[in-house]
């Protein structure tokens, strides 16, 4: 059957090799029993997940790759639109679990949707651009971001291996890495949302500079704890340290 053909703008690389599928299919701990696959392309795990005996479901945004995994895998229930644009709670009113070779032009977007949805999303599996991937895992230094402090918040957050680019068509210009999250045991944080949002943002915007210069705007009720915090830079800082800069915020 005709292939489906590679739009760049959806940010289809399509995966070739099976058994790289199945690594990343056998990173799953199955912690739900509802599991979404987001851009199946033309089912390349899919075929690894489909017939287990859980909730499955897929979602496409690609009209062709639809009709192609319409036709491969007539027993597939498949929701044709943007991840970006699902309410989860029509998947599931139960807590669900994600995988996908995830569409690398809207990685971001997805991880804050999971950040967003973290009482319901217990568990990820996913391949990113390499850098992202190693960016969400990262716990010290400077590949540290925003995006890995909110998610290590409420995730514990592995990286599981590196994917050579000439295993996709059409290859990326960047290798991938696989990811695993497990929601941890955290119900909440233990400071203000908001507020600790706001602090990161700011830490991690002004990256280079100390806390003390990045943090200025914020009026912070000083100690020897947060003196010593606020020497350092926000890639040195990890998720307690910001609740703790947070919890000293003045109203
Ligand atoms: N999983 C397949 C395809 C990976 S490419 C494989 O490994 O070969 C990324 C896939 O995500 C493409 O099929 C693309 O059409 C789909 N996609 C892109 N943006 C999307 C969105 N917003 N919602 C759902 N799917 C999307």
């Amino acid at each position: 059957m005709k292939k489906v053909s590679a739009k760049k703008h959806l940010g289809q690389h399509f995966l070739n090799e099976p058994s790289i599928a199945k690594n990343i299919v056998n990173q799953l701990e199955y912690k739900n029993k509802d599991l979404l696959e987001i851009g199946p392309g033309m089912g390349i795990l899919t075929q690894f997940l489909y017939n287990k005996n859980i909730n499955f479901k897929v979602i496409e945004i690609d009209s062709e790759s639809v009709f192609y995994l319409r036709l491969n895998y007539p027993e597939l229930n498949i929701i044709e639109g943007d991840f970006l644009k699902l309410n989860l709670e029509e998947i599931t009113k139960n807590k669900l679990s994600l995988i996908g070779n995830f569409p690398y032009n809207i990685s971001s977007q997805i991880l804050f949707k999971v950040f967003e949805n973290r009482d319901k999303i217990t568990e990820v599996i996913g391949m990113f651009q390499k850098e992202v991937a190693e960016r969400v895992a990262c716990t010290k230094g400077k590949k540290k971001g925003i995006l890995s402090v909110f998610l290590q918040a409420f995730y514990n957050i592995d990286y599981c291996f590196t994917v050579n680019e000439y295993v996709f068509t059409p290859a990326p210009k960047v290798k991938s890495g696989v990811i695993k999250m497990i929601r941890n045991e955290r119900k909440e944080l233990e400071c203000d949302e908001k507020k600790f949002i706001q602090i990161v943002k700011a830490g991690y915007n002004q990256r280079r500079k100390t806390l003390r210069n990045a943090l200025k705007s914020f009026s912070l009720n000083i100690n020897l704890e947060i003196d010593e915090l606020l020497q350092k830079r926000a890639e040195q800082l990890d998720v307690e340290d910001f609740i703790t800069i947070t919890k000293n915020v003045q109203q």
